[in-house]
């Protein structure tokens, strides 16, 4: 049998929904195909929600944001289990999923479960449990997302070698824990458990963290890593994995180092979901991290093939996948209306503390000569910093020194990611530096911190004009 669609939509994670509901949206038939039992994605399932419902989770029992004000033995919960943590993740995954149904429903997509595959391009073979049905499409956009790379050097068993889909699968809390990789989510799950008091050591094979994030912000981070009695290695290779008889791990690293742990968790990189859908059919060709190269309007090589979100690369985030995915949507119909400036993406980090970003950083501004001058406020001048007890965060604003735009905004503290969004706005609508120093902010607020920082960084100017 074969039903004729306008669109599938291949994979339901933030790509695929925003697609599917765009194209409803548009009065198209669209089928959402997704291989998991439930919608969402690894983003729901076992990626974004999971890990920042953990972090609130950690935050909140272990009383970490109020030791300053309380003293470092402040504690809410004085054991935390990983089945503390899990009883808040699971809630919010579910409630999560209810939600994405019902959107998908009220918007007439048809859900399809099952693995898909590319026939050729106007056809979809969905396969499940009961057999496999073909489906007609006008246009098929894939957003199938990632998994956890691996690696031979790192025999995953699920149990003490773990990748950051089973974290919330560990049974207890480990002692002492290794994780290789210092991009986005090792980092992230660092921090997590360093707040728990797990003894963490971070191995890294650059020279830095976070290596596309303000060095000035990562250097703020890593001192709170430290200060959280983490151990960094980097510039250091992992060569292989050993399980102990005794149930703990060993890292040997190339340098000759050995690193021991009760759990280590690999976090190096993710791989495009691609191995399924049977790319040569269309044409399409993934490169060796399964990524799908697309135009500016997510066309791939195949004119009415779209793929969007993590599968077609950086900068794999929920945030972005969604936006992605109504484009393609739209453009898949000839809607060009819609514009999407990448140069306004923002860029949200929950390590602790958050760390988010948007625009230029120092170092690129200083490779592309262009003049600028910064202005910073720190937490701890501000009122409100003071009332939450975060008197290490700052915000550090970047702009052009002889017509004053803002250039970048670079935050690190509570509340980062969500006060970034004062900033982009200002940039998106080409606003300058002065448009704080004549703006009011509630009091006591952290948006305060960007008035500091604009007056910061006139006087900067004025000192040197
Ligand atoms: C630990 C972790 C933390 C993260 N934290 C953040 C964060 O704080 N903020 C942020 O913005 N982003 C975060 N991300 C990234 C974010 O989760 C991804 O950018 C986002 O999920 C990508 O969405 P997507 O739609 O491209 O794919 P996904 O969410 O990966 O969904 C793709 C779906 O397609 C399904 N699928 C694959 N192949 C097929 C097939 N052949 N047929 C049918 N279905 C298929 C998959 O099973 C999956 O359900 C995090 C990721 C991880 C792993």
């Amino acid at each position: 049998m074969s039903s004729v669609y306008d669109l599938i939509v291949i994979g339901s994670g933030p790509a695929g929904q925003r697609a599917a509901i765009h194209g409803a949206k548009l009065g198209k038939r669209v089928a959402l195909v997704e291989n998991r039992e439930v919608v969402g994605g690894a983003c729901i399932n076992t990626g974004t929600i999971p890990s920042k419902t953990m972090r609130e989770a950690v935050l909140h029992l272990s009383g970490y944001n109020y030791r300053s004000i309380y003293g470092m033995n402040y504690r809410v919960k004085e054991r935390i289990t990983m089945a503390d943590l899990a009883f808040r993740v699971q809630h919010v995954i579910k409630t999560e999923i209810d939600v994405t149904q019902a959107q998908l429903s009220r918007n007439n997509i048809e859900v399809l479960t099952g693995s898909a595959g590319f026939e050729d391009p106007t056809h979809v073979r969905v396969t499940n449990s009961r057999g496999s049905t073909v489906y007609e499409a006008a246009a098929t956009l894939i957003a199938t997302g990632t998994k956890p790379a691996t690696s031979p050097k790192v025999p995953i068993n699920g149990t003490t070698v773990i990748n950051s889909d089973l974290v919330l699968d560990l049974k207890t809390l480990p002692k002492t824990m290794i994780i290789v990789g210092g991009g986005v989510i090792g980092v992230e799950y660092t921090c997590m458990f360093a707040a728990l008091g797990v003894r963490c050591t971070l191995i890294e094979r650059r020279p830095r963290l976070l290596e596309f994030a303000d060095q000035e912000i990562v250097e703020s981070l890593s001192y709170h890593l430290r200060d959280s009695r983490v151990t960094m290695r980097l510039n250091e290779e992992v060569e292989s994995v050993e399980s102990m008889e005794d149930g703990t791990v060993v890292a040997n690293l190339e340098s000759k180092k050995k690193v021991t742990g009760d759990t280590l968790l690999y976090a190096v990189g993710r791989q495009g979901n691609v191995d399924e859908l049977n790319l040569a059919a269309i044409g399409v060709e993934a490169d060796n991290r399964g990524r799908i190269p697309v135009d500016k309007d997510f066309r791939t090589k195949c004119p009415n093939i779209f793929a969007a979100g993590d599968v077609i690369g950086f900068p794999s985030l929920a945030s972005v996948s969604m936006e992605q995915g109504r484009v393609a949507a739209a453009r898949a119909f000839g809607d060009e209306t819609i514009l999407s400036n990448p140069s306004y993406y923002p860029y949200g980090i929950y390590t602790i503390p958050e760390i988010s970003f948007i625009g230029k950083t120092e170092e690129q501004l200083t490779e592309e000569d262009v003049p600028y001058e910064v202005g910073v406020a720190y937490y701890r001048e501000i009122a409100r910093g003071q009332i939450r007890g975060d008197t290490t965060g700052r915000l550090k604003l970047i702009f052009h020194r002889e017509n004053h735009s803002l250039l970048g905004v670079h935050i690190i503290g509570e509340g980062a990611s969500e006060l970034l969004h004062i900033g982009q706005a200002v940039m998106a609508l080409g606003g300058t530096i002065e448009y704080f120093v004549d703006t009011v902010f509630n009091y006591p607020t952290l948006a305060e911190c960007y008035k500091v920082a604009a007056f910061n960084g006139l006087n900067r100017v004025s000192k040197l004009d």
